[in-house]
């Protein structure tokens, strides 16, 4: 298995460098390659080619590795399919957006929690990421970013061409993170440690795991949350959503007023919203009816919390079908009417398959 130089300390690398016969100022050049993400040893133009290929045959940069890197046609996503030293793979997007550049990472490689209407669950979990993997996502984005510059890529949504840093994690790839609470954690003080992320900036979404969001609350960090709710009623959800025969509505919101009175931080809910076809290829609405929709508005009414309603992405393997517009507006308008604030996730990146886990599983597939 090949060293995976972004892993080692400062004296390991420097010792790995002497045994190759390099002098002790090596070190600090391969690091600074190594921390902006530098995917490759043949990028190092300052370093001799002849230790280039040396280093590629015996050594990574970092602990991922680019298998796929999409497009969408507007040019503001980027998905890449990363490979893991150990072969696995997981996904991370990156998004250009209005208000910066944000990140969606994955926490684990698939997922536990058996969520129906979801592509990263169908072939379980395989493990938990590490930190070092974790935070190699953002560096990915990092390195692509700074690649816009030399680009003839159009101007950023945000008018910025020279906005070239990632600003913004949302931890809502593939993985519960709160099964790798602590990886997780390390993750978040490392990528504000050492890019400078505001904790209100990082945004961490889970299924509703109780003692995660409490340890969270521990941990101290104004970070934002988002609850993945998807259903305002314990029946609804506990079929949707196998973690909730576990972990209550009523528990998992306590938890997460708890964890927004502590920060004085606005709660994100998800919503997913749902529809079922019928034997005559019609489109019922599942979880997003009218009396849902109330539901819901009784459930929230009064929190500090912002509703986000998630259109469903195609899964072909899931038995769900995306409602039409106008039942999302509808369904958006009685939460209005009852004073829950609420918006419409703007989808991203669709054309290249951006729904959690479909890049991998097709990947996986032969696709
Ligand atoms: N496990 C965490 C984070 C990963 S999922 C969680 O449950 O929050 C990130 C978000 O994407 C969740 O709200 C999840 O329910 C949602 N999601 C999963 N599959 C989706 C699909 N096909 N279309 C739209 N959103 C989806």
């Amino acid at each position: 298995m090949k060293k995976i130089l972004f892993d080692l300390t400062d004296a390991e690398l420097t010792e790995f460098l002497s045994e190759l016969g390099q002098p002790r100022f090596r070190m600090k050049q391969i690091r600074d390659w190594l921390n902006r993400g530098a995917p490759n040893f043949d990028v190092m133009k300052n370093v001799p080619i002849d230790l280039r290929k040396k280093l590629d045959s015996v050594a990574q940069t970092l602990p991922v590795s680019i298998v796929k890197k999409l497009e969408s046609s507007d040019g503001a996503t980027t998905k890449f399919l990363l490979e893991l030293n150990d072969c696995e793979q997981i996904e991370c997007v990156l998004m250009r957006t209005s208000y910066g550049n944000s990140v969606c990472v994955s926490s684990q490689a698939g997922c536990a929690m058996g969520c129906k209407f979801c592509a990263s669950t169908l072939l379980g979990v395989k493990r938990n990421l590490t930190v070092s993997e974790i935070f190699s996502q953002i560096l990915v984005a990092q390195w692509e970013l700074r690649q816009d510059k030399f680009s003839d890529k159009p101007i950023r949504p945000n008018g910025d061409a020279n906005n070239n840093d990632v600003s913004h994690i949302v931890i809502m790839g593939t993985g519960e993170p709160l099964q790798n609470t602590e990886n997780v954690i390390g993750f978040m003080e490392r990528a504000n440690h050492d890019m400078g992320i505001g904790w209100r900036r990082i945004t961490l979404s889970t299924c509703g795991i109780v003692p995660g969001i409490k340890r969270l609350i521990e941990w101290g960090r104004p970070i934002n949350l988002a609850i993945s709710l998807h259903a305002p009623t314990d029946e609804l959800r506990s079929k949707i959503m196998p973690i909730n025969n576990k972990y209550k509505l009523s528990d998992v919101l306590a938890a997460s007023d708890e964890f927004t009175a502590t920060h004085n931080r606005q709660l994100m809910i998800e919503y997913i919203l749902l529809g079922k076809k019928n034997d005559k290829g019609e489109t019922e609405l599942y979880n997003c009816t009218p009396e849902y929709a109330e539901k819901l508005s009784n459930l929230l009414r009064g929190k500090n919390c912002m509703v986000n309603l998630i259109p469903w992405n195609t899964v072909d393997e899931r038995d769900f079908a995306s409602p039409s517009g106008n039942a999302v507006h509808r369904f958006q308008d009685i939460l209005i009417k009852n004073g829950i604030h609420t918006r419409i996730r703007r989808e991203r990146g669709n054309d290249i398959g951006s729904a959690c886990g479909q890049l991998r599983l097709n990947n996986k597939k032969g696709k």
